[in-house]
């Protein structure tokens, strides 16, 4: 559970209800999220006007459902909408710095999609899988992929993985994600023309550094910036 002084006691999910799924909702019924916390309740209705976001917010106020609400909520839209394709189409990644992260936020995922089961797939690039598997995974087109940029970019270079549908990117732990040894890994994700022109950018970081900076220049395009820390008394 979050800290109470990071939950938004003004605010329900209920109230979101006509910007969110209703599966989503009773998903989040379901884990016992009754109220957003303070960085969910700006985050997701900014993110569901395609804002790029920077968002620094202390170590357990909720970041990753601050971004995986409206990543979910986005991959309905694009799959129901008029203009959405039957065909199936990576529409966002998730970078993440270590296997472990990859875990977390995959398992925090499914339980977001409980009610979207089969509609939304997602697939963890980053688990022990053998090349082999995660060929056959990724052939499918998951909707949402989490890796690490190492990872990623490896895929991206064989062709494993395309992006060229990718609707939004999130790094999460973008402090830390640069020390990984993932630096030059990353840059060549966006230098190397795996990206499509226009996609949603999210950086999700506990502290703002030198490497939250960086990655702001190359990832976020008139990001609206969410600072938390000036919240605590
Ligand atoms: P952060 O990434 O900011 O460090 P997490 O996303 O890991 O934080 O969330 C911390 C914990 O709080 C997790 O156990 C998560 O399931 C829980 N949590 C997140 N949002 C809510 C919410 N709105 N209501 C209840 N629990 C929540
Ligand atoms: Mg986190």
């Amino acid at each position: 559970m979050p800290d109470a002084r990071l939950v938004d006691t003004k605010a329900t999910f209920a109230a979101f209800s006509h910007v969110l799924d209703a599966r989503l909702l009773r998903a989040l019924a379901d884990l016992g999220f009754a109220r957003p916390t303070l960085v969910q309740t700006k985050a997701i209705p900014l993110a569901l006007e395609n804002k790029d976001i920077l968002a620094r917010a202390w170590t357990g106020s909720g970041k990753t459902a601050a971004y995986c609400i409206p990543l979910v909520q986005k991959v309905l839209n694009a799959k129901s909408g008029s203009t959405g394709s039957s065909e199936n189409a990576t529409r966002a990644l998730i970078l993440v710095p270590t296997r472990e992260l990859s875990e977390q936020v995959s398992a925090h995922l499914k339980g977001l999609l409980k009610y979207c089961d089969p509609e939304i797939a997602v697939a963890n690039v980053c688990s022990g899988n053998t090349n082999h598997l995660q060929r056959t995974v990724l052939a499918d087109k998951p909707d949402i992929v989490i890796a690490t940029p190492s990872r990623a970019l490896s895929l991206l270079q064989s062709k494993v993985l395309s992006l060229t549908s990718l609707d939004s990117l999130v790094i999460d732990e973008a402090d830390l994600i640069l020390s990984y040894g993932h630096d030059e890994d990353i840059k060549q994700i966006f230098a190397g023309g795996h990206l499509p022109k226009v996609y949603q950018s999210f950086l999700m970081s506990a502290t703002m550094t030198e490497d939250v900076e960086t990655l702001k220049g190359l990832a976020l395009r008139k990001p609206v910036i969410l600072k938390l820390e000036e919240d605590e008394d």
